[in-house]
């Protein structure tokens, strides 16, 4: 028997992804693996048994084998904790989808109308009429019992039915261009092959429950317990259950599929929740898009809903399900909205303005790579934010004209060692080649408490968006980014780069990076490069006065910005509608920002999600921004969004959202913008990256 003591640094715990790439390595050995967290036990090799453990992070856990391979499970096993569970960044892949701009939001405010406002889950417009889908009353098991062989044979088949219905979906929404969403599936399918509940369900057979039973008792009694530990992570993963064990249910009782009995025509669903698999198996011709009382945009049907493209609005509220079926309504996916029997001409402005979103989507895939120009002759430089080196060629080809943001945690996450100076200038330089001449921006490494290294130990930290973090973790550990910045200079000769530190808050950090960046230089030789800073803690901003002198650049990061800003966990699904970088509190910090860094000649870009908003884009130009670094695909549009724009326009609605109380006030006065036709070009001109 061989056993090792062992401390969880992931952020969420033992749970989800992590969890089952441990269930997966437990599985590949033949000794028996238990996992004992306090007082209770798991069953390494169950994912329910190891998710009712409550593992959270920080927390140590025993890992006993027991077995003919027990040494190299136990190494297996250690070595995969170590290496952080396989998650790579999850906090920077995980932040909701930016909503991709397109044609103006069309302005279907109406006196009187009913508009009840939800939050924007999926973008797109919808027209047509409400349809309730109540969910299908609960099924309840048979409690015939055949034989002993019949309930097994029929546990058997309906599993096998089962996985090859789960694993349809997984394809049909891999198809559809979200490989990373059809893992949803594969946690489902994961349950299904869970040794633990399978032998309990097993087990009740055996003492002369039907199959039905026995499957529904086992899973519900699963499912409380997780909902009980009062974690919503957990609680998801009580509802993943839940749909696993209705599919299950339904095939061991022969009951016909449960989805929403539609009309002959396309409807808007409206719904209080969606579970995953609901939301994979919409008939994309019936149902234009949906709208729900609860949910969160970064629940499971959300992300679904973004991939299938299909436009949805989420925790709107328990009122829509008053709605009769038929009522005429426009969801508005990217405002969150749904307008309620609004009149016959917002409805036609409703479908012109869905017409005018497939004509705009089309042509700004045809001019991606014409220069964003807004129609009184301002130029904004487009960029694309990246974090892998296949990206650099599709950022290139959706025509961004830099990249403003290489995210280099890929290189260093899910490893047991750091990436060699070598291994790193090598990638560095794919990147410059791939994007032909084109200006790089490459960020040092930007991990710490949240993103732990496996290969350097930090203590747990109770609130690691406020530990060592970013340039603080660099900084403790100077040789990590000496070489880091070695390879950066080696790269060099491939290309135009330049250099940015993340998560600056203070000038001592600064000019110490900036310090062991000269050092690497003289020490190796290697050229001058431009070296800028992260705008993203407010004490940054307010102090950019005084950086301004002494950077490049700055580039703001937003995503940070606002959590800082407003005291919001960027990651916290219930607070995201809080989270709005439009607040002008954020706003007020970007003015400062930019205002310091053009009395000192220099530009300022903005790399956070809130470069891709449209109702954001104007206000940011207005601002004085210099480039927008956006996620690739939004590149055409934001490019297309700009030429629209006339700038001087811009900059009275940025004057008017800095004296704005609220974010929602922002909001409505930038959708009320409307182009001019008169154009006057007075902005300094300060060219960020040619
Ligand atoms: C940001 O904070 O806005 C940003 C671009 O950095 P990241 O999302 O990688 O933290
Ligand atoms: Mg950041």
């Amino acid at each position: 028997m061989k056993t090792a003591t062992i401390t969880i640094h992931n952020p969420t715990g033992l749970h989800a992804r992590p969890a089952r790439l441990f269930v997966d390595t437990a599985k590949k050995f033949r000794a028996s693996i238990r996992v004992q967290h306090g007082s209770k036990e798991a069953n390494a090799k169950s994912m329910i048994s190891l998710l009712k453990l409550g593992v959270e992070q920080g927390a140590d856990i025993q890992i006993t084998a027991e077995g003919e391979d027990e040494a190299a499970a136990l190494e297996a096993l250690v070595a995969l904790v170590t290496s952080g569970l396989g998650e790579d960044g999850a906090s920077v892949a995980s932040a909701p989808a930016a909503p991709v701009a397109t044609a103006p939001a069309p302005r279907l405010a109406e006196p009187g109308a009913r508009v009840i406002r939800g939050l924007p889950a999926a973008p797109g417009l919808a027209v047509g009429p409400i349809w309730q889908w109540r969910a299908a009353p609960a099924l309840q098991p048979d409690p015939t019992f055949r034989s002993l062989g019949e309930e097994q044979a029929a546990l058997t088949t309906a599993l096998a039915e089962a996985r090859r219905q789960i694993e349809q979906m997984a394809a049909r929404v891999s198809r559809a261009g979200a490989a990373d969403e059809a893992a949803i599936f594969a946690a489902h399918l994961e349950i299904l092959h869970d040794p633990e509940l399978l032998s309990m369900v097993e087990g009740r057979i055996g003492q002369g429950s039907s199959a039905s039973v026995a499957w529904h008792d086992v899973m519900e009694q699963q499912a409380e317990s997780l909902a009980a530990l009062d974690d919503p992570l957990l609680a998801a993963r009580a509802a993943d259950i839940r749909d696993v064990s209705r599919l299950v249910l339904r095939l061991l009782l022969g009951v016909a599929s449960e989805g929403p009995q539609l009309p002959d025509h396309a409807v808007i669903l409206v719904a209080d929740d969606l579970s995953p698999s609901d939301t994979a198996t919409l008939d994309r011709q019936r149902i234009l898009g949906f709208c729900t009382a609860k949910g969160t945009p970064t629940a499971h049907a959300a992300i679904l809903a973004r991939a299938l493209g299909l436009p949805a609005v989420v925790g709107a509220g328990p009122a829509i399900l008053e709605l009769a079926n038929g009522t005429p309504a426009i969801l508005d996916g990217e405002q969150g909205l749904l307008h309620v029997e609004p009149a016959e001409t917002t409805l036609q402005a409703a479908r012109l303005a869905q017409e005018e979103r497939q004509r705009s989507l089309q042509a700004a895939r045809q001019a991606a790579h014409q220069p964003a120009v807004t129609l009184d002759g301002h130029r904004v430089e487009v960029a694309a934010n990246i974090g892998a080196v296949a990206e650099a060629a599709q950022a290139r080809e959706a025509g961004a004209e830099a990249i403003g943001l290489l995210r280099t945690e890929f290189l260093f996450l899910q490893r047991t060692q750091a990436p060699s100076v070598e291994e790193q200038a090598a990638v560095y330089g794919e990147v410059l080649d791939a994007m032909q001449g084109r200006v790089v921006i490459i960020r040092t490494l930007d991990v710490g408490g949240d993103k732990p290294l496996p290969y350097l130990t930090q203590p747990a930290e109770s609130n690691p968006f406020l530990g060592v973090r970013g340039i603080r973790l660099c900084l403790q550990q100077p040789e990590l980014l000496r070489r880091q910045l070695t390879a950066i200079l080696q790269a060099a000769a491939r290309g135009p780069l330049r250099v940015m530190f993340p998560m600056i808050a203070t000038v001592e950090e600064w000019r110490q990076a900036r310090a062991l960046l000269d050092e690497v230089r003289v020490d190796i030789g290697g050229p001058a490069i431009e070296a800028g800073m992260m705008i993203e803690v407010p004490a940054a901003a307010l102090m950019a006065d005084i950086f301004a002198a002494e950077v490049d650049f700055f580039s703001i990061g937003t995503n940070d910005l606002t959590q800082y800003t407003l005291a919001v966990d960027r990651q916290h699904a219930e607070l995201a509608a809080l989270a709005d970088g439009l607040h002008p509190a954020v706003l007020r910090l970007i003015a400062h920002t930019v205002e310091a860094a053009h009395r000192a000649g220099k530009w300022v870009g903005v790399c956070g999600e809130l470069g891709a908003d449209p109702q954001a884009i104007p206000i940011l130009l207005g601002l004085g921004v210099d480039e927008l670094s956006v996620n690739t695909p939004a590149v055409p549009t934001v490019k297309a969004l700009i030429r629209r724009l006339e700038f001087r326009r811009c900059r009275q609605l940025a004057q008017q959202a800095l004296a704005c109380e609220t974010a929602d006030a922002v909001r409505t006065l930038s959708a009320a913008l409307a182009a001019s036709p008169d154009s006057e070009q007075t902005h300094e001109q300060v060219r960020p990256l040619s």
